[in-house]
């Protein structure tokens, strides 16, 4: 098993003195690398040449900076096929989306080296005469950056590219379950081209590595996607540091009923058991009209049944593992804590050690209640919870009837009832006639509620978590001018 190290400075550190971690392939529980344990003094190290590495970084043209994301996005491109293996690999999604994970890190290369030509500010008029006002944007410095597993190339991917169109340099922490995903990434943009301290990356714990990170004095943002619980810590210790919170869903898909049946169908399989539902935009509640309820329970019941669990990599597999051991055992807990709470269990809810990785049978729960706990908290895995409702408003009361805000999606053929919902859901993203799933990197994505902090990624709103603005006065008056004060002689 290969053993890496950290990566500083353009290059593969080993402290003296350090631990080891192992990530395991979850399909057999074998180990796929090991990597070094950083520790604070190493975070240290990286903000410090991070910081040296800045100045020249954001001095380069921003087009210039384009040019070198570009690079990285046409190298991805070449290795997409090795890459989306590793993902399948080192993560456990199956290959189609091992390979959409990829696509995903390509495509916001490919959009953020465009905002390298465009990083607009804004111009307005003055109120005074000969006077020109404009807005630019300034990159924050260095930032850190913190990442989960469930993307493991496409997530380091949607942070690195606007930090470094911005002119940032960062540290990257990338998740314990997935660092050889992100050691790729990062050995991709350097041969493209980033200057070495540019990127540096300190794997390690959460608890250590992450925890300083956050704290960092010398740091001027910390971007982080995770759980909600990590997030919370991240929003209290952060200090004055501008912060990017992307944290859990509980998103729902509502099923009236002039909805196409079948298409709602293929929507609830692929949000509920694609990724093994560890998606933040999983569907993971499905509220449906009492008229079709019955019917649609039936056939979710019948595919569910039918998808086949294995070996990510092999073509015919619906489902791959999940991530590791305490997943399995958390969503086994929800399965439990469901049937305590008296919904019914009508397929799936238990673990399939015999596969020899981390694999649970796709569940399904119906005569859910929203205020179940099944209903309301992350599970993380592939289930799925079933309730009834009278009309869309009743559907959207139930929607919203969450702590979180992320994705939702409603199938019908009403015209009406579509834009009602998507003036009433509270969340960052309204699917109409589609999954909860399908962020395109050109818009923003995000959350509201205890989804996050409104920060939005992607998109034209990406660049924002990652620049200041600046307002910039040009006075060509030749004499002094006050603003305010001067108004009463215009008179
Ligand atoms: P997590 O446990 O919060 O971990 C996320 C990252 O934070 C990992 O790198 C982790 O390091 C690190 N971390 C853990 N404790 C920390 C601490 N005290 N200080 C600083 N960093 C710390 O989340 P996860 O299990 O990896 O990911 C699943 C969660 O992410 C779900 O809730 C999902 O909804 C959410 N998510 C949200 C979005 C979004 O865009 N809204 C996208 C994807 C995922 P270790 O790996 O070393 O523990």
């Amino acid at each position: 098993m290969k053993k890496y190290g950290l990566w500083i400075a353009g290059r593969e550190v080993y402290p003296k003195g350090r631990k080891t971690f192992v990530s395991l392939n979850p399909t057999n529980k074998r180990a796929v690398a090991s990597f070094c344990s950083g520790s604070e003094t190493d975070v240290n190290t990286a903000v410090a040449v991070a910081h040296q590495a800045q100045k020249k970084w954001a001095a380069l043209p921003a087009p210039q900076r384009g040019e070198v994301l570009l690079e990285v996005a046409r190298l991805l491109r070449r290795r997409k096929q090795q890459l989306g293996r590793l993902v399948s690999t080192e993560m456990g999604k199956i290959l189609s989306e091992g390979l959409g994970d990829v696509q995903e890190a390509i495509d916001i290369f490919e959009y953020m080296a465009g905002e390298g030509r465009r990083l607009f500010g804004h111009t307005t008029p003055s109120e005074l005469r000969s006077k020109f006002c404009c807005t630019m944007r300034r990159p924050l410095g260095v930032v850190g950056l913190i990442t989960p597993w469930n993307f493991p190339m496409a997530i380091p991917a949607w942070k690195l590219a606007p930090a470094l169109v911005c002119g940032n340099a960062v540290v990257l922490k990338p998740a314990s379950d997935t660092p050889l995903c992100a050691y790729e990434l990062v050995k991709t943009c350097e041969e493209a081209g980033i200057p070495p301290g540019v990127i540096n990356m300190v794997t390690g714990s959460g608890d250590e590595v992450g925890a300083h990170i956050i704290r960092h004095e010398k740091l001027a943002g910390i971007s982080f996607t995770g759980s909600r619980v990590v997030g919370e810590f991240v929003a209290a210790n952060a200090g004055l540091k501008r912060v990017g919170l992307e944290l859990g869903g509980k998103n729902a898909i509502i099923i009236m009923d002039d909805a196409d049946l079948d298409l709602a169908l293929e929507g609830v399989l692929f949000g509920a058991f694609g990724t093994a539902g560890q998606r933040c935009t999983a569907a993971s509640r499905v509220i449906v009209s009492k008229e079709v309820k019955d019917e649609f329970e039936e056939m979710l019941v019948k595919r569910a049944e039918r998808l086949r669990l294995g070996d990510p990599l092999k073509e015919s597999t619906d489902i791959g593992p999940l991530i590791n051991e305490n997943a399995v055992k958390k969503t086994h807990r929800y399965t439990e804590i469901g049937k305590k709470e008296h919904a019914k269990l009508v397929t799936g809810g238990y673990a399939l050690p015999e596969k020899g990785g981390f694999f649970y049978k796709p569940t399904v729960f119906t005569n859910v209640k929203p205020h179940m706990r099944i209903a309301q908290e992350e599970i993380f895995g592939p289930s799925v919870s079933l309730m009834k409702v009278n009309d869309v408003r009743e559907a959207i009361r139930v929607c919203n009837g969450i702590e979180y805000g992320l994705s939702s999606a409603i199938y019908t053929n009403d015209i009406q009832k579509a834009f009602t919902a998507i003036e009433h859901i509270e969340a960052g993203i309204t699917y109409v006639n589609a999954s909860t799933i399908g962020a395109e990197v050109h818009l923003p994505f995000g959350g509201i509620k205890k989804t996050g902090n409104g920060t939005r990624e992607a998109g034209i709103l990406g660049v924002e978590e990652f620049s200041e603005v600046k307002t910039v006065y040009i006075d060509y008056s030749g004499k002094l001018q006050k603003a305010q004060i001067d108004v009463d002689k215009r008179k």
